[in-house]
């Protein structure tokens, strides 16, 4: 693709030309170099495959940096808008991996809507389900019995698991990405575990919701999602080893491993959720997918939510409303991992995919 694009007036056909024609002209101004690690993977190269497109708009984190220092923004002809080029060829490619594709869709457009109406519904069905609770049983057994609780969330667990392989396996073939090592993942891992790239060219921050001015804000509370999940699904899964191998059902004390994990964790995830809400009511629609705004903002309410249900069924336990709370956590945990692979979630996987391949470009 010849450089001179950068004298064409804009006219995208595709997310993936767009996103091409506005990278084509960061190459040749390379102005925001030092601005994450999209830019030296754009320096390597000098033109760019479809699947280049991929994994760059993968790299971004849609921080916005890059648009408040741009000389090229409109009303100037070149039309610089990388941010929002990125974020939807970004999404343009979770659609097109999305397995099985036509699910992908729906959600971005009526992410609200389709997950309350799926919270409801299957808070509803929990609840009936009740109707076969056993005559003994503690705690949350007490009330639904654990066999209904494990022949719904294993499949419920698996398969959206199965769907979000299929898909990055598509991502990693479309990349070109080669066979993975340790020094690759060591290297993903360590920018991930620490969000480095949220932190800016200048560690300083980004400029999502404050315009020109950077802050660690989003970072944080970014930090505090992912962590809270973590500490959530470490929760669950020490309380599964303690049942099956220990033989120690719950209901858990509050100095047991699966509270202590999952009550900050619960915490984290509430408070760091609605923190990303009230940030993407800021920030500007226009520098990321607009038409992805709405599943984006029922993503980080559904992780909200999930961990607040979570919380208020705790401090319930022994009282009559657990019986209301636990349909509701339970629906909200299922609908987490039904959406997985057609949500905001999908994007953790591709992250952390794109930043392998770029270790493997960098090496
Ligand atoms: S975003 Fe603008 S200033 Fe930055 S490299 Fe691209 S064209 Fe240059
Ligand atoms: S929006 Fe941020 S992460 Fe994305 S290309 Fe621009 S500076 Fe890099």
């Amino acid at each position: 693709m010849p450089l001179d694009h950068t004298t064409q007036t804009p006219a995208a056909t595709s997310q993936t030309d767009e996103a091409r024609r506005q990278i084509e002209i960061c190459n040749a101004c390379r102005y925001c170099e030092g601005y994450c690690s999209v830019f030296p993977a754009i320096t390597r190269q000098r033109a760019f495959a479809d699947g280049d497109i991929t994994q760059l708009a993968n790299l971004c984190h849609n921080c916005r940096g890059c648009y408040y220092a741009c000389q090229y923004t409109e009303p100037h002809e070149f039309a610089i808008n990388l941010p929002k080029a990125l974020a939807e060829a970004r999404a343009d490619s979770w659609e097109r991996f999305a397995w099985p594709g036509f699910l992908a869709g729906p959600f971005h457009r009526s992410g609200v809507a389709i997950a309350v109406a799926l919270i409801v519904g299957l808070a509803a069905l929990f609840w009936a389900a009740q109707a076969l609770k056993p005559a003994g049983g503690e705690g949350f057994y007490a009330v639904m019995s654990h066999t209904i609780m494990v022949s719904i969330f294993t499949p419920a667990f698996l398969l959206p698991l199965l769907a979000i392989f299929v898909g990055l396996r598509a991502y990693w073939r479309e990349v070109g990405g080669q066979p993975v090592s340790l020094a690759h993942l060591k290297a993903a891992f360590a920018d991930a575990v620490k969000l480095k790239n949220l932190s800016g060219g200048a560690a300083e921050g980004c400029n999502f919701e404050k315009g020109d001015r950077f802050t660690n804000v989003r970072r944080w509370h970014h930090q505090a999602v992912m962590y809270g999940f973590l500490l959530c699904f470490a929760s669950t899964g020490s309380a599964t080893l303690m049942h099956y191998l220990l033989d120690m059902p719950a209901p858990y004390g509050l100095f047991s491993l699966p509270k202590l994990l999952g009550i900050p964790g619960g915490l984290l995830l509430t408070l760091g959720g609605l923190g990303m809400a009230v940030l993407k009511t800021r920030g500007e629609k226009d520098l990321g997918a607009p038409a992805l705004w709405g599943g984006e903002m029922a993503f980080v309410l559904l992780l909200s939510f999930t961990g607040a249900s979570g919380l208020a069924l705790y401090a319930a336990t022994g009282t009559a409303a657990v019986s209301v709370l636990l349909p509701l956590h339970l629906g909200a945990v299922l609908t987490f991992f039904l959406l997985a692979p057609y949500s905001k979630m999908v994007h953790g996987f591709y992250r952390l995919a794109a930043l392998v391949r770029d270790a493997q470009q960098k090496s």
